[in-house]
C-alpha cells in the first residue's frame, strides 16, 4: 500500500446489514470496523457522500439474496483517494484500467459494477453487464454506507467538476441505470417518452431525454414526484395508472411495479418499447396479446450496466448541467434514509454525508 498522505485511523463506522428482513426489524446496524485495506489494483476511498438507492433497500429488506453476510450497503460513492493497492502481479492485458492514472488526492465514483471477468462471451462483445461472474459494490463487496470504501482502479470513474459531491452521488446508479434504461428504450428522435414513477433516477432520466429533444410524460403516485417532474420540463405529470395525453413511443418502468407494466405496455403506441430499469420488479401480470403487446410493442428488461455507459452518462452530465433533487443525511442516520425512500417521502434522492 503507497504511503497515504494523511495518517489513516484504524477503524471507521459503518452500516451493516445484520439479518435481511423489513425496515421495521431494524435488518440495518452501525457497527466500527476496521477500515478496509485495499488489494493489489485497488484504491481505498474516503468517502465523502454516498447516495441511497432502492437497491439497498432490496439488499437490507431481503429482496435481493445476501451474497455476503454482514454486507456494507451503498454504491454511489463519490470519494477521495487515500490509498493505492499494490499493483497487480500479473496485469490483465483484456482488461485495460478505466483509469491507471488515478492516484492519492483524485475525487473518484465507485458505482455498482465493481468486477467482471473481461473474457467470457458476453465481456467481450461489450455487453459487460451481463457477465455471469460480476460482481458489485454494496452487495458482492463492502461498499458506501461507510467512512472508507475500497474499490478495483478499473471501476472507479473520473467525475465531472462542476457539481459537489452531494449532487454527483446519485449519477453513480441513479443517473447511470437511467441512462442505461433511456437507450433500451429506444426513444426515437423527439420522441414521446412515458416514465411511470419518479424518483431519484427518474428525475434524472427525464433531464437527459429532455436535452436530447424529447417531449416527456410523467405517471407517478404523489403530488411532491408530479410537481418535480412538472419543475423540470415535463408537458404532463399524472397518477401512475392513469392514460398519458397521447400515445408514448418509448417507456420506462422505474417503480418496483409488475403490475404497472400492462398499464404501460397499453399506452405505447405501435412499435414501442418499454424498458424496466429496476433490478427488483413484483410479478407481472398476465398481458393481452392484442392490446398490449400486438403492433410489434417490445418489453425490455435492463440489467445494470456497463463501464462505457457509466462514462458516458457522466461525461453527458459535464457538458448539461444537471438538476440534482439531492436530500443529504448524516452517515449515522441511514436507516431513516432509507425508511423516508421507502415511504415516499421525497421525490429525488437521498445522500449520506459521514
Ligand atoms: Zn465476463
Ligand atoms: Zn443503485
Amino acid at each position: 500500500m503507497s504511503v497515504p498522505t494523511t495518517s489513516l485511523p484504524g477503524t471507521m463506522r459503518a452500516w451493516v446489514v445484520a439479518r435481511p428482513g423489513p425496515l421495521e426489524t431494524r435488518p440495518l446496524r452501525l457497527v466500527e470496523l476496521p477500515v478496509p485495506e485495499p488489494g493489489p489494483g485497488e484504491l481505498l476511498v474516503r468517502v465523502l457522500a454516498c447516495g441511497v438507492c432502492r437497491t439497498d433497500l432490496h439488499v437490507t429488506e431481503g429482496d435481493l439474496p445476501v451474497r455476503r453476510p454482514r454486507v456494507v450497503p451503498g454504491h454511489e460513492v463519490v470519494g477521495e483517494v487515500v490509498a493505492v493497492g499494490p499493483t497487480p502481479e500479473r496485469p490483465d492485458a483484456r482488461r485495460p484500467a478505466a483509469d491507471g492514472t488515478l492516484a492519492v488526492g483524485d475525487r473518484v465514483g465507485v458505482a455498482w459494477l465493481r468486477h467482471t471477468c473481461g473474457e467470457c462471451a458476453y465481456c467481450r462483445r461489450g455487453a459487460e453487464n451481463l457477465c455471469p461472474r460480476s460482481r458489485y459494490a454494496g452487495w458482492d463487496a463492502d461498499g458506501g454506507y461507510a467512512e472508507y470504501t475500497t474499490v478495483p482502479a478499473a471501476f472507479a470513474y473520473r467525475l465531472p467538476e462542476a457539481y459537489d459531491d452531494v449532487d454527483l452521488a446519485p449519477l453513480l446508479c441513479a443517473g447511470i441505470i437511467g441512462y442505461r434504461a433511456l437507450r433500451r428504450a429506444s426513444l426515437p428522435d423527439g420522441g414521446r417518452l412515458g416514465l411511470y414513477g419518479f424518483g431519484g433516477s427518474a428525475h434524472l432520466t427525464a433531464q437527459v431525454a429532455l436535452a436530447q429533444g424529447a417531449t416527456l410524460h410523467v405517471l407517478t403516485r404523489g403530488t411532491k414526484a408530479q410537481e418535480l417532474a412538472r419543475r423540470l420540463g415535463a408537458s404532463s405529470a399524472r397518477g401512475a395508472y392513469d392514460d398519458p395525453p397521447e400515445p408514448l413511443d418509448a417507456a420506462i418502468l422505474f417503480a418496483p411495479v409488475g403490475d404497472l407494466v400492462p398499464v404501460a405496455m397499453r399506452a405505447l403506441d405501435r412499435g414501442g418499447v418499454l424498458a424496466v430499469a429496476g433490478i427488483h420488479l413484483s410479478d407481472v401480470p398476465e398481458l393481452v396479446y392484442e392490446t398490449e403487446l400486438f403492433y410489434e410493442k417490445e418489453l425490455r428488461s435492463v440489467t445494470s450496466n456497463t463501464r462505457d455507459d457509466g462514462r458516458e452518462l457522466l461525461g453527458f452530465a459535464a457538458d448539461h448541467p444537471l438538476d440534482v433533487d439531492a436530500h443529504p443525511y448524516p452517515l449515522d442516520r441511514a436507516d431513516e434514509a432509507l425508511a423516508d425512500l421507502k415511504a415516499g417521502a421525497f421525490a429525488g434522492a437521498a445522500v449520506l454525508v459521514p
